[in-house]
């Protein structure tokens, strides 16, 4: 036999109800032997008591009971009158004496069963299906703990089987879930929720080979679906497994639901009423193949009570004398943890009912706190509990990381003493993030990385592209999902915490609205989004100034832009200090040398205790240029600046290349990254621009080009035979004993067969001298400039955030 168990939202009039009758009669067409146990119809419960509440309180509650009778009809010829009348009386009675007790509430609520049972047996019957309306209470019985009565069990077997043996095999049982009987024959209930309780019980007692309990979710999932859209269906669970998903709140599952059912074995599937397709959840004996499942319940509406103090070291009964006087206030305690130090306990209690523990805390150990035993009782509200069931304390350490990661630092974190689970006390606020956060670690599901991205210039857009590009390999190949969640120039914000759609992206100025980079942070906020990287592509001097608000949010950074990394000394140390404080991390790699990898190879080197004595290079891709095609050549300076503007190879206007700035910053950087104290002041550059050319418009400068012609002619008539000339940054000077370094850039004539010498096109040349290399340095060298290749390294520099995560 099977035992079909369905539930209030699936009996609701409408689909719900259209639905339950298909399936028990296309069961009774395939002669499968069933019995059926029902809830009360959609909100029958809470209506029911509702009304009792109402009424107690002098309240008119005719039109509402009006209603729920039409309901309960449903326009249906069916004899509701015994049903109806008990519950008028009750009502009567209570709205008179202004207060019912549990009896009176456990008898007006057993209607919802009994009405909902004869209703569908009247519809069987109207199908030509034999069907019989079967009261629980003729063979339930429990003890007189109404409202959450305890069932007497053999008696109750007993009974079972008897009813039901003068049954015949023809005939479909609709039975009431929920109520039951005491030995005086009073109505009891099982609790709330209870008719799956019940529908175990049947299985059990009649030896069903399977309990099927059709409600309207899709079975049980990782995570609430509503909180997790990644949570996942598990498709099956030991009985041992449900029962620890059952006590963490997993609320289709009764507390009780498991035992009766794991006692003979017999198998429970979860389905969903409202897709018949669906395999839903099927628990029995053996579980996950995979070593235990695990699955997170959240629980919201507590406050963490702690009691504090020196004197609870090693004292005797301070626990019990707090469970005493929580007991005796009636408040329950739910996660309790102790400090091994004992200085202090704490532990959860429902948030309205913190105050009250505090004082009946206070009063307890009011003596203690006049000895200074006890300093205190702290109360914080509005925290939730994320439960992990079947999680081992020992491997907790990645969701952990991740939560701190994501700046949600636990209040409280407690493993139980039997089974395997994690619970973690955090502030509400922090539920729905975290939720995801340990969610996405557990179960390995693709991790989401939300990039926001500043800046529209050709870097900006050519790494967007690359994204776009990359997304589903990433996703395949490394189960990485990145999403671009913002994208931004100065003044406007394309912004979709689903992530930007390549489509999307191409309307930008249609989709894209002004902002203030606060809006941004509250955007982020209000989607809790998790694992945040924010992308520095834009040129600008201020953008800097929102970095530290970026880590202080969540946001490791990568940068293009060289500001942060060059202004003054103590906001380059704040900045780290930020990062360090919030676990953050900055990369930069294509500050210095696009995507050669030379800022990673410093950092390595120096890290690793390697003393560097010297770095020297060509540092920009443009001047290498000009002066590796000057020198090879015979053409005036003006004529070989001229191509390298028209090819694109320099700022729109060229000075900006040409005073040597820009090269001294990233020798500054690179300082910095010895742990120099460096400031920008100290580093002496050569200015190439003829200071008759430095003032002006860009437009004059551009038409005055062949000025250049004379000085650098000279200078390169000047140069020694077999020299080359080059414009070279040079780091040097006692770096072991001092804290900071000669910072020379300079145009120079150097060998031509020397490595400078023969570094050819746009080419960058590093060269890091060290102690134990000697005077063979360590080269890198490549293309060190240009749109595509800064932002390879940029994504590079992305994907290696991702990786440490
Ligand atoms: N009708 C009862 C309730 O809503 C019992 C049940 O549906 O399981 O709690
Ligand atoms: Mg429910």
């Amino acid at each position: 036999m099977q035992i079909l168990k369905f539930g209030g939202k699936s009996l609701a009039n409408g689909e719900g109800l259209r639905t339950v009758l298909s399936i028990i009669t296309g069961k009774v067409g395939q002669r499968q032997p069933i019995a059926v146990v029902v809830s009360a119809r959609d909100k029958a419960t809470d209506q029911l008591e509702a009304m009792l509440e109402k009424a107690s309180q002098g309240g008119d509650i005719s039109a509402d009971f009006q209603a729920f009778k039409e309901y309960q009809t449903a326009g249906e010829d069916i004899d509701f009158s015994e049903e109806f009348s008990i519950l008028q009386k009750i009502f009567d009675g209570v709205f008179l004496l202004g207060n019912y007790n549990d009896k009176i509430k456990d008898n007006t609520l057993a209607q919802g069963e009994v009405l909902s049972a004869k209703f569908i047996t009247h519809l069987l019957t109207k199908q030509g299906i034999k069907a019989e309306f079967v009261d629980s209470r003729h063979f339930y019985t429990t003890d007189s703990f109404f409202g959450n009565a305890q069932l007497i069990e053999d008696t109750s077997r007993r009974n079972t089987i008897q009813y039901f043996t003068q049954i015949s095999s023809e005939v479909v049982p609709i039975v009431t879930g929920f109520i039951a009987a005491n030995v005086h024959g009073q109505t009891t209930t099982l609790g709330r929720n209870g008719s799956n309780y019940s529908a175990s019980l049947l299985a059990n007692f009649l030896d069903a080979e399977e309990l099927q309990n059709y409600t309207h979710v899709d079975g049980i999932f990782t995570a609430n679906p509503e909180l997790v859209p990644d949570a996942k269906i598990i498709q099956q669970l030991s009985f041992e497994e449900a029962n620890e998903l059952a006590n963490f709140g997993t609320s289709i599952l009764h507390a009780k639901t498991i035992i009766p059912l794991l006692e003979k074995k017999i198998p429970l599937r979860i389905l969903n009423t409202f897709k018949a397709q669906e395999q839903g959840t099927l628990i029995c004996e053996e579980g996950t193949s995979t070593g235990g499942i695990r699955a997170i319940s959240v629980l919201e509406d507590y406050a963490l009570v702690i009691l504090e103090g020196r004197g609870l070291l090693g004292k005797v009964g301070v626990d019990a004398r707090i469970f005493r006087s929580l007991a005796d206030a009636k408040i329950s305690v739910s996660i309790i943890s102790q400090g091994s130090s004992e200085r202090g306990i704490g532990f959860l209690v429902a948030n309205k009912e913190a105050q009250k523990a505090k004082q009946a805390l206070e009063k307890e150990f009011e003596t203690d706190v006049y000895n200074q035993d006890v300093s205190k009782v702290r109360v914080v509200e509005d925290v939730g509990v994320i439960s992990i069931v079947g999680q081992n304390l020992a491997d907790f350490d990645k969701p952990y990381n991740a939560l701190i990661r994501n700046q949600i630092t636990p209040l409280l974190i407690n493993n139980s003493a039997t089974g395997k689970n994690v619970s973690v006390v955090i502030y509400k606020k922090d539920l729905p993030k975290a939720v995801n956060v340990i969610h996405g670690e557990i179960f390995e599901i693709s991790k989401r990385i939300n990039l926001a991205i500043f800046g529209r210039g050709t870097v900006g857009n050519t790494l967007i592209e690359q994204i776009f590009e990359a997304r589903t390999d990433i996703l395949k190949r490394r189960n990485i999902n990145l999403q671009i969640i913002a994208i931004a120039s100065s003044k406007e914000l394309l912004f979709n915490h689903r992530g930007i759609t390549p489509k999307q992206y191409a309307f930008f100025t249609e989709q894209a609205h002004p902002y203030a980079f606060n809006q941004f942070i509250t955007l982020v906020q209000q989607h809790h989004l998790e694992n945040l990287i924010a992308i520095d592509v834009t040129a600008s001097k201020t953008f800097v100034e929102h970095y530290l608000s970026l880590v202080k949010n969540g946001f490791d950074l990568v940068s293009a832009n060289k500001i942060a990394n060059t202004i003054d000394y103590t906001f380059y140390k704040k900045l780290r200090e930020t990062l360090a404080q919030y676990k953050k991390q900055y990369l930069y790699e294509t500050n210095v040398g696009a995507g050669l990898p030379l800022i990673d190879t410093i950092k390595l080197l120096h890290h690793s205790g390697e003393n560097i004595t010297r770095i020297k290079g060509i540092f920009s891709g443009t001047l290498s240029f000009l002066f590796n095609t000057y020198s090879a050549s015979n053409a005036p300076f003006s004529q070989i600046l001229q191509r390298a503007i028209d090819s694109g190879y320099t700022e729109p206007d060229p000075r900006e290349d040409l005073c040597g700035n820009d090269v001294g910053r990233k020798l500054l950087i690179l300082a910095r990254e010895l742990d120099l104290e460096n400031e920008f002041s100290e580093v002496s550059i050569e200015n190439l621009i003829p200071e008759t050319l430095r003032s002006g418009s860009r437009e004059e400068f551009l038409s005055r080009l062949q000025e250049f012609d004379p000085i650098y002619q000279k200078i390169k008539d000047n140069a020694p035979k077999g020299t080359v000339l080059r414009y070279v940054g040079d780091l040097h000077g006692d770096l072991s004993q001092t804290q900071t370094a000669h910072l020379n850039v300079q145009l120079v004539s150097v060998p031509e067969n020397s490595a400078l010498g023969q570094v050819k096109g746009a080419d960058s040349i590093f060269e890091i001298y060290t102690e134990s290399y000697g005077e063979n340095p360590i080269v890198i060298q490549g293309a060190g400039a240009g749109a595509a290749v800064t932002a390879r390294g940029v994504f590079g520099d992305i994907l290696r955030i991702i990786g440490n995560k």
